[in-house]
């Protein structure tokens, strides 16, 4: 995505160009939004901004020496990034760690800026360790703290900072992205790509870059369903080999099985987004009852909280196809 549309396209941006434009920058920022929809993207680019020695208009300039650390490396000195690495939290030893940095005053620049990737998955220890940092940052630090969801953070975390909700990006950045990244697509699967992304870039170019295969085999899992072939059902997710993994398959099924109920309900596939599984979607809902969709759209949230918990996934994934 270039950069003039991702300072312009989302309300997220405009507010954060807001603060950057009036000065009144927040030393902590809660960016809230799924996983995909350019959290990490909007606050590298404002860290480039907020560093940028030339901005104009408010936008970087593209040409000064911090403009060019970031157009060679994609980063600059006076940027960390915290993520979770392999590991399933970030510990309060992470964030000791970042707050030595943090205290060493930026020997090029007049700002030091911290994105914490996944801050849901912050301990509760660190967390308390976070919220020292921000309530009083040395006056050159800016924090970003990015996260799925605001429910596992603490309330005095969340006080703390100026709360953003990723807004969808509109159609034609989406379009520009298909454009880039896979010019020879052809205008139904266009369409039919940019419905199911929902204005998630994250979810279109995972949609165009990989092999789309976990989506393949919930479409095989809801064909067993169909014909209540469940040996069939339960082969069909034997490929499930990560958390991850089950967490997608669930969240493909739940959008699958929406466009269900959507479709029960209308009567027609005006509004359903998996534009290209239409002709699934309509046998689905024409062979079963409303009441059993949406018993089964509840089931399917309680699998994907459970998925983030401590439990086998691809047996929690085999249980909820057996609700079915
Ligand atoms: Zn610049």
């Amino acid at each position: 995505m270039i950069n003039t549309e991702i300072f312009t396209s989302t309300n997220t941006a405009q507010r954060l160009l807001n603060d950057y434009d009036s000065g009144s920058l927040s030393h902590a920022y809660l960016i809230i939004g799924d996983k995909g929809s350019g959290k990490f993207t909007l606050a590298t680019a404002f860290a480039q901004l907020i560093l940028c020695e030339d901005p104009q208009d408010g936008k970087p300039c593209g040409r000064c020496a911090c403009c060019s650390y970031f157009e060679s490396f994609d980063s600059h000195p006076n940027v960390t990034v915290l993520t979770t690495g392999n590991k399933a939290s970030i510990g309060v030893k992470e964030i000791r760690e970042m707050s030595e940095n943090v205290f060493t005053a930026p020997y090029m620049g007049s700002k030091k800026i911290y994105i914490i990737k996944e801050a849901e998955k912050l301990t509760p220890q660190a967390q308390n360790a976070m919220l020292k940092l921000i309530e009083e940052p040395p006056e050159y630090a800016v924090f970003f703290l990015l996260a799925s969801t605001r429910y596992s953070m603490l309330s005095t975390v969340i006080s703390r900072c100026r709360l953003l909700n990723m807004t969808p990006y509109p159609k034609h950045v989406l379009e520009g992205i298909i454009r880039d990244k896979a010019p020879e697509t052809d205008s139904a699967t266009s369409a039919a790509l940019i419905s199911r992304a929902q204005g998630n870039p994250g979810r279109l170019l995972s949609s165009i870059s990989k092999d789309d295969s976990i989506r393949t085999q919930v479409v095989t899992s809801v064909e067993a369903l169909l014909t209540q072939n469940m040996e069939a059902v339960l082969d069909s997710v034997n490929f499930i080999d990560s958390r991850e993994s089950a967490i997608s398959f669930v969240f493909t099924l739940n959008e699958i099985m929406r466009d269900v109920s959507v479709y029960k309900l209308e009567e027609n596939a005006s509004h359903i987004i998996n534009t290209d599984l239409e002709e699934l979607i309509a046998r689905v809902a024409q062979s079963t009852s409303l009441k059993k969709i949406v018993q089964f759209l509840d089931d399917i949230r309680d699998t994907h909280k459970m998925l983030t918990g401590n439990v086998t996934y691809q047996l929690c994934v085999k249980s909820l196809l057996l609700k079915w």
